[in-house]
């Protein structure tokens, strides 16, 4: 180990964890620096309503892009922003361009285009959320109903009571609040009653587990369940025609996913939606 390692006292301390340490520590420097120069942007992913046939709404996606073109991947770098608290500020900023960017749909005449935000848990512990969310749809004049929050069920069970209340506060202003990824984390039924929400994700590995008779029962729960409590249903991930038919078959009318398109920048979703 290094003389001047700063770990050098702590014994268990082998050179391959401090080598990811270090890794670790480079990734989140490199992660502020990206942010200070203003490096990410927001690519959105249309959310289509197949009864209606029409893109009713788009979840906003963060991407670093790097200098050849591809970009890194969010699975990558949101686990460091959230380490090294970054996605605060971070979360702030993509609400703002969220905002923004419904301001440039509404003038663009897709005002019945609503934008999804994933939020994380760490902004929902930051006690400005509620405030900050209430100053920009002031600022940007939005209409709250056209601004969905995703949190996951991990959000949820982390610290239940702050969420509800954060939840609460954020529904009663007419925010609505979508739950990610639904069936992967470990809620609770009891929170699920309890939390103010609007709509359920179902997670693309459910969709994509389709092909087994257990697959689908899973999925078929879900829609009931969402039917029961009176909550929009919407799957992620969905990829071919096959998947979409069954859904649809299941009652469930919403989809994203690359059957339809992938992320994409703001000019070229205003040119999608045309
Ligand atoms: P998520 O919120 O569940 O987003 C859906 C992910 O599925 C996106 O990955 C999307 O590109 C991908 N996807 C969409 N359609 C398909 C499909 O048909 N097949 C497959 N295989 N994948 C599909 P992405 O953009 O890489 O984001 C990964 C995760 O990173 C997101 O999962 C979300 O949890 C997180 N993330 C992304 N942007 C933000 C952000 O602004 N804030 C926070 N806190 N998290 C974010
Ligand atoms: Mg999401
Ligand atoms: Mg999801
Ligand atoms: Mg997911």
């Amino acid at each position: 180990m290094a003389k001047n390692s700063p770990f050098r006292s702590v014994a268990w301390f082998t050179p391959e964890m401090e080598t990811r340490v270090r890794e670790r520590l480079g990734g989140i420097r490199a992660l502020r620096e990206g942010f200070e120069q203003q490096e990410f942007v927001l690519h959105y992913q249309p959310q289509w309503d197949l009864e209606q046939g029409l893109v009713t709404g788009v979840e906003a996606l963060l991407r670093w892009p790097r200098a050849d073109g591809s970009s890194v991947s969010p699975a990558e770098f949101i686990p460091l922003a959230e380490q090294s608290g970054l996605i605060v500020r971070m979360g702030l900023w993509v609400i703002e361009q969220a905002c923004r960017q419904l301001v440039q749909l509404c003038e663009a005449g897709h005002e019945g285009v609503r934008i999804s935000v994933n939020v994380s848990m760490l902004q929902f512990r930051n006690a400005g959320l509620v405030d900050s969310v209430r100053t920009l749809i002031n600022e940007y004049r939005i209409a709250p109903g056209q601004l969905t929050l995703e949190i996951t069920e991990s959000v949820v069970m982390d610290e239940p009571k702050l969420v509800l209340t954060t939840l609460g506060s954020l529904s009663e202003m007419g925010v609505r609040i979508s739950l990610d990824d639904f069936g992967m984390g470990f809620s609770s039924l009891a929170y699920l009653r309890q939390m103010p929400l609007h709509e359920l994700k179902i997670d693309k590995s459910f969709v994509q587990d389709m092909d087994s008779p257990q697959g689908v029962a899973v999925i078929e729960s879900i829609i009931q369940l969402t039917s029961r409590l009176q909550l929009d249903c919407i799957a992620e991930g969905v990829e071919t025609d096959s998947q979409q038919a069954k859904l649809r078959q299941l009652g469930c009318h919403r989809a994203q996913g690359f059957l339809h398109a992938a992320a994409m920048p703001s000019d070229r979703l205003l040119a999608y939606l045309s």
